[in-house]
């Protein structure tokens, strides 16, 4: 099997395996690691129908992980994707109003986040002994909601690691945010800054980018990773669902084996829809990748005009999780887009910084043409989650109302009648207020679990075990910070001497 070795997306890095970029998390010049090149599905096609979802996951992963044997990826790979998820297919996909949904959310903490951070912890303590790693490592994540949880319920009291989240006060949704400040775990922390998740974002990244303190951290014992989407060990094991929802299509006799799919996602940080891009790579046949956006339409507007323009003001969303203006692996599309070409990447990506734009030239946009970019306002969102509900019964959450609106659109635009796949990206009960009032009106100031006890009863889904478990629980976090104390509020929780 062909060796994939990783480099950095700015060019300072090159030749690292798998298991060492999994590791670094981010690259040390501020790039994300990207594959040499994308590799090629190796099973065919007709043979995806009859697979399990963790063989799947095996033929997608040992592509890009070259340097994990095959028992040390198996072994991952099954302990992550076990009964902690509540359907044996790990994911399920639900026709409805003629379009699939491909529900992420049956994970512990019912949100797609849970698709990669359930295997994550396996990949990294498999890589550090690979690599003989001695010291303790340190996750540090930046999280617009869902992340957040989903890194601490896999990283809980895993030997050999700490966990420290930086979560938006205000910005999460409530069931988020008790879910987070309830966690459990003498290896968990997590703290509520000032600011918005670009904030929480750029100081994490701040953090990883400060060698002098990365040089105290490597005195005392810790090294830095991160569980954000930037690592590649978050990419990976994403491609496998899109695979995987294929052959489900192929079995249930909804296409046949070949016949092209779009898919649409809704979008923030730009790594599930590049999970999406890269199984299209790797041979699936995709043909539109709908890329769904709320009122932060930045993206929306960067596929529409070759300019990616952050100076706008941020807007809190009931999609919170997809409220970002800095969309970190829209990074790895471009360099991709620029013919690998790390210089003219770098060069974007400094612009960004010191200006808060950069335009594409002509040539990276018509590489970018499988992609297509839409937005939802909250209205349309609203109205929605109620259409289908009343044309259905089906309920669905706030982010995959985004992308079922985006699609709606882009149906009536285009006409284009190819089967669709909508990532379904959480439970509906993570954001019950919302979606509650998307179909029946105002809530007014009704108790957050009154309104999931009626969510049951009108959509007839029982409240799933992450949500009984938050009733009653106790909060154990309650550190909050401003933005520019993000790095000495780490070095307190470590207790280190400084
Ligand atoms: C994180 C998240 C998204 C956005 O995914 P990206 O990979 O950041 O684009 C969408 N919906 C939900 C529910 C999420 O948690």
């Amino acid at each position: 099997m062909m060796n994939v070795t990783y480099e950095s997306t700015r060019g300072g890095e090159k030749g690292l395996t798998a298991s060492q970029a999994i590791l670094k998390g981010l690259a040390e010049d501020g790039g994300l690691y990207m594959p040499v090149s994308i590799p090629k599905l190796d099973v065919p096609l007709s043979r995806l129908a009859g697979m399990s979802y963790q063989e799947t996951a095996y033929e997608v992963m040992k592509l890009f992980l070259t340097d994990y044997t095959e028992e040390e990826l198996k072994n991952c790979i099954n302990r992550a994707y076990d009964s902690k998820f509540d359907t044996e297919g790990i994911v399920s996909l639900k026709k409805a109003s003629g379009a699939y949904y491909l529900e992420l959310f049956h994970g512990s903490t019912i949100a797609f986040k849970d698709m990669a951070l359930s295997i994550l912890p396996y990949l990294m303590t498999t890589a550090a002994r690979k690599n003989h790693v001695e010291n303790e490592i340190v996750i540090l994540t930046a999280t617009s909601g869902d992340t957040g949880k989903a890194a601490m319920a896999g990283f809980a009291d895993v030997p050999g690691t700490r966990i420290i989240v930086f979560y938006p006060k205000g910005g999460v949704s409530r069931v988020q945010e008790l879910q987070m400040v309830t966690q459990k775990g003498g290896n968990t922390a997590v703290v509520a800054i000032h600011g918005n998740f670009d904030d929480a974002q750029t100081g994490v990244k701040k953090i990883f980018g400060d060698r002098g303190f990365g040089a105290q951290l490597a005195a005392q014992g810790f090294q830095l990773s991160s569980a954000n989407s930037i690592n590649i060990g978050r990419l990976v094991p994403q491609v496998a669902y899109y695979v995987y929802a294929y052959g489900r299509l192929v079995r249930d006799g909804e296409i046949q084996s070949g016949d092209p799919i779009n898919i649409t996602v809704p979008t923030g940080n730009f790594g599930n829809i590049l999970a999406a891009y890269f199984a299209k790579q790797m041979g699936l046949p995709v043909k539109t990748l709908i890329c769904a956006s709320n009122d932060n339409k930045v993206l929306y507007d960067f596929f529409r005009t070759g300019t990616y323009d952050k100076k706008r003001e941020f807007v809190l969303t009931s999609s919170p999780s997809m409220d970002i203006l800095i969309s970190s692996n829209l990074e790895r599309l471009v360099y991709l887009s620029a013919g690998s070409d790390a210089n003219v990447n770098k060069r974007l990506m400094e612009s960004l910084k010191d200006t808060g734009a950069y335009e594409a030239t002509e040539e990276m946009r018509k590489r970018m043409e499988d992609f297509h970019g839409g937005y939802a306002t909250e209205a349309e969102n609203a109205a929605e989650i109620k259409r289908l509900f009343d044309e259905t019964g089906y309920m669905i959450d706030t982010h995959t109302g985004v992308a079922s609106a985006v699609y709606q659109k882009y149906v009536a635009k285009t006409g284009d009648k190819t089967p669709t796949v909508i990532a379904s990206t959480a439970s509906p009960y993570k954001f019950s207020h919302s979606v509650m009032e998307a179909v029946f009106g105002n809530q007014g100031d009704k108790d957050e679990f009154a309104i999931i006890d009626e969510l049951c009863k009108v959509s007839g889904v029982a409240v799933p075990h992450a949500v009984e478990e938050i009733r009653d629980a106790q909060v154990r976090h309650k550190r909050e910070c401003s933005v520019d104390a993000m790095e000495n509020v780490v070095a307190e929780i470590l207790g280190m001497a400084r």
